[in-house]
């Protein structure tokens, strides 16, 4: 049976919640338990899938084709578990449940409330598998004190009271900020969010303190004594240089032993943390650095695209190199001279996207890449563009675009070289989609496998050619084109086993140039960089022996 570990915010937002509920994950690991971690968001979206990166960051996508908050990230690449569906849930898929339940009649003619209904319903996604793991780590989205969040609040409440004793606790994450004209921290507004959470009836075992220095011993024992917790479990979570010392910076503090000690495990299995040592030493001493740009559309909110900067860096790590990413907007192409933007960079990134704006830059990045053989890596929207890059420039359809442009527009205008998937296989059954589906949860969502050409240079890459990756996307490389893209160069190396659907496409008589029609970010780790990430960077690198 799992124990429990509630991990709350206070004070304000944007605290780091999911990076410390990661790192505490991979601590236990590191103390050889097993661990699963799961986030409970209280928005009323059923999922993240329908909202704009700018709202929200990233939607990270789950091997089983969920459609989940970035944290679910974070918790993969600390702690290498695959994130699944039953990991991540929001109050909009909760209350739809419910009510879906309600109108089958599974109530039996109750009055349908919060208490005990939609708690209930909370309480028994916290439970999914917990005889599967050692430690379950549930993060709670928002602050304590949001109206939205109370059933979560509640329903933790409750699951620790229908457990034995010593079965779950309680870890809040709020901030001491810096006066600087006094000089102190202050811990008044961790002692107010500690008040409203015992208000509801929540008690904390551990605090996790965000501060930009030290908590010196007078704050620490005035925290310990009017939030009622052990000196030991105030713990101090500095800023630091990068979200991979988080592990072995709370190790420093002695998180992980207060999270044993409020269980009473003892004696304490001692940590490995040879892992986190390595990539700590990775990250800290390069031997040089890369420039990367990123030609997207969501520059603004570098969230947007969190698990690419994240599997770049690793790509790094591998190499031994810093990764200097710079964000360009591809608009700014539509008025300027890729040329002038793009030169001095070792590589070019294109990622994923939704809609037409910006397009036309994407295609101009792709050509630049194509043309000046800089390394180009697109992703997703990506290599959708650097096939169509390629049927205009290089195989002569001046029209060629995607349909996508085209449903938005409400016009035909383009040749659809990426077209709208209305079938597709997934295991043993036929999905079937058609253009006014709902738009949530109705993406290729989840793993697909690919088959790689052999003597491929992805095949090479990946030294394999069968691979399994996350997909999150609507439309699709026609395979129609692909004699005539082959024919002047551009290979489709990987397919859907079917041999349908184009998966990957490279340019031949490019050092580097690689498009794949999924999302190989999501399954980076700093202790196990993508192959594609690392190859990349690696290419990278050698660009910037030659300049
Ligand atoms: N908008 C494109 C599609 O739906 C690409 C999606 C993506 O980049 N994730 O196919």
């Amino acid at each position: 049976m799992a124990r429990f570990i509630f991990i709350t915010g206070g004070v304000v937002s944007s605290l780091g919640k999911g990076l410390a509920s990661a790192a505490l994950g991979a601590l236990l690991q590191a103390r050889g338990f097993s661990v699963r971690l799961r986030k409970l968001d209280p928005y009323l979206n059923v999922d993240p899938g329908t909202m704009s990166p700018f709202e929200h960051g990233e939607v990270f996508v789950t091997d089983d084709g969920a459609e989940t908050d970035l944290d679910l990230g974070h918790y993969e690449r600390f702690t290498g578990v695959a994130a699944r569906k039953t990991d991540s849930v929001s109050s909009g898929r909760i209350y739809s449940n419910v009510l879906e339940k309600e109108r089958r009649g599974d109530y039996l003619g109750k009055t349908i409330q919060v208490i005990p209904h939609v708690t209930n319903e909370i309480k028994d996604f916290i439970a999914i598998g917990e005889d599967e793991v050692d430690f379950m780590l549930c993060e709670i989205g928002g602050t304590v004190g949001d109206i939205e969040g109370l059933p979560f609040f509640e329903a933790i409440r409750q699951f620790s009271q229908d457990r034995p004793r010593g079965q779950c606790i309680f870890m809040h994450l709020t901030l001491l900020p810096f006066i600087k004209a006094s000089g102190e921290l202050k811990t008044k507004p961790t002692q107010h969010s500690v008040k409203e959470l015992r208000s509801i009836g929540l008690a904390p075992d551990i605090l996790v303190c965000r501060s930009e220095g030290p908590i010196p011993e007078k704050e620490r024992a005035k925290l310990a004594l009017f939030c009622n917790v052990r000196p030991e479990a105030v713990i101090a979570a500095q800023d630091l240089p990068t979200i991979y010392d988080a592990p072995l910076a709370y190790h420093r503090e002695g998180l992980d032993q207060a999270v044993l000690d409020a269980f009473q495990i003892s004696p304490a299995p001692r940590p490995d943390l040879t892992k986190w040592e390595d990539v700590s030493d990775r990250i800290h001493n390069p031997e040089g650095e890369v420039k990367v740009a990123i030609v997207g559309k969501y520059v603004q909110l570098e969230d947007a695209y969190k698990s690419i900067r994240e599997a770049l860096t690793h790509g790094g790590m591998a190499n031994r190199v810093g990764v200097e990413v710079e964000w360009v907007d591809a608009e700014i192409f539509d008025t300027q001279d890729p040329a002038a933007c793009l030169e001095g960079f070792h590589a070019i990134l294109v990622p994923g996207g939704f809609g037409e704006r910006g397009t036309e830059g994407k295609i101009k990045a792709a050509q630049f890449a194509r043309e000046r053989k800089v390394p180009y890596l697109g992703i997703c929207l990506g290599m959708q563009m650097a096939v169509i890059e390629a049927a205009r420039n290089v195989a002569g359809l001046k029209d060629a675009g995607s349909e996508e442009f085209d449903h938005e527009a409400g016009r035909k205008r383009f040749e659809p070289v990426v077209y709208h998937l209305k079938e597709w296989v997934q295991g043993n059954y036929t999905v079937q989609r058609a253009l006014g589906d709902d738009k949530g949860g109705t993406m290729r969502l989840g793993a697909y496998s690919a088959v790689l050409s052999e003597g491929s240079k992805v095949a090479g890459v990946y030294g394999a050619t069968q691979i399994e990756e996350r997909h999150r996307h609507r439309y699709e490389v026609d395979n129609r084109y692909r004699d005539k893209l082959e024919q002047v160069g551009l290979k489709f190396s990987g397919m859907s086993p079917d041999g349908r659907l184009p998966e990957i496409v490279e340019w031949a008589d490019h050092p580097w140039f690689i498009g794949v029609q999924f999302h190989p970010e999501l399954k980076s780790k700093p202790f196990a960089p993508h192959p594609l990430f690392a190859d990349f960077i690696r290419a990278a690198k050698e660009t910037s022996r030659l300049v």
